[in-house]
């Protein structure tokens, strides 16, 4: 067991883990990886069906009390589409962790790190997936501050902390969530440059699985159409650079060492395909017939608001 991984992939939104990783994931957990996923917040405000769409267009939005308690069922039925969507990809319901943060002001503070280094000292991951601390500049990004989380919390998780009895854990290898082709850098922001994506994971075999993953994410209409046109131009798009149909793209946070150049078996493979045989490899397209069922949840009627059909 000694060369199996132990992998937290930890996203700011439900949605997040499976939009970059889910591929990635599911060959983790095919080949006898131990993989867990961090929720960070319960993402309610985040393309949500009810709350940030059908509140869009009303002239007044319902009192506190009444919205804070359909944000928390919103929530809810999040959760339930995170649980839906790990077991496609074989994460074990025990080992997702909700943080419950608000997605209001998502800051670095002391709390959230500190649980996150405890839970890290708890979990001792040797691989952490996480978003890109810069993404978007890092301003205003929940993303950013996400992954601004994590490294605090690899930090502090590499000593003590009292409270906790776990020992410190260090030498984790961060994967971030690959830049670009996710989202095509259009703000100023996105402007800064320095970094590209290092490593690009061949998705192909299990892209329909990913497919039925964003099925599972009705909640903020991720399902259907839109499911399938966000493989085609994020995963197709990583996929081109990788030389394969689909594929998800990471940014490794420090050098790779060993005592040989890193030439993976697939690396050796593509440089033996012509020019044409490349070509046919991208031009591949999902197979429909392949993506598993994901059966749509009866979404609770919400004080007289129409429901998505
Ligand atoms: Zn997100």
């Amino acid at each position: 067991m000694n060369d199996k991984n132990r992998i937290l992939v930890i996203g700011a939104h439900p949605a997040d883990i499976f939009d970059q990783s889910a591929g990635t994931m599911a060959h983790h957990t095919a080949r006898g990886d131990w993989v867990g996923c961090v929720v960070l917040t319960h993402g309610a405000r985040i393309h949500d069906r009810v709350i940030s769409d059908e509140m869009f267009h009303r002239t007044q939005v319902p009192e506190a009390d009444e919205l804070t308690q359909m944000m928390a069922e919103r929530s809810d039925v999040k959760a339930q589409e995170v649980v839906t969507a790990c077991a496609l990809v074989g994460v074990k319901e025990q080992d997702i962790y909700f943080f419950g943060e608000d997605d209001a002001v998502l800051t670095v503070n002391d709390q959230n790190v500190r649980r996150l280094a405890r839970m890290i000292r708890q979990i001792k991951p040797n691989i952490i997936i996480t978003h890109f601390p810069k993404e978007d500049g890092a301003i205003g990004s929940p993303h950013a501050t996400t992954g601004q989380i994590v490294m605090h919390a690899l930090f502090l998780a590499a000593g003590v902390d009292p409270g906790d009895r776990n020992p410190p854990h260090r030498g984790v290898h961060i994967f971030y969530f690959g830049q670009g082709a996710a989202a095509a850098r259009r703000g100023l922001w996105g402007a800064e440059g320095g970094f590209y994506n290092d490593v690009l994971v061949d998705i192909t075999d299990v892209a329909h699985i990913k497919v039925a993953c964003l099925d599972a994410l009705q909640s903020q209409g991720y399902d259907g159409a839109y499911a399938r046109k966000r493989i085609e131009v994020n995963d197709g798009a990583f996929g081109t650079l990788a030389s394969s149909a689909y594929a998800e793209g990471f940014i490794r946070n420090s050098a790779t060492v060993g005592q040989y150049l890193p030439i993976s078996d697939m690396d050796r493979a593509l440089s033996r395909l012509s020019d044409q045989e490349l070509i046919q490899r991208r031009s591949y397209r999902l197979d429909e017939t392949k993506i598993p069922f994901v059966k749509r949840v009866q979404l609770k009627p919400t004080n007289g608001l129409k429901q998505p059909s």
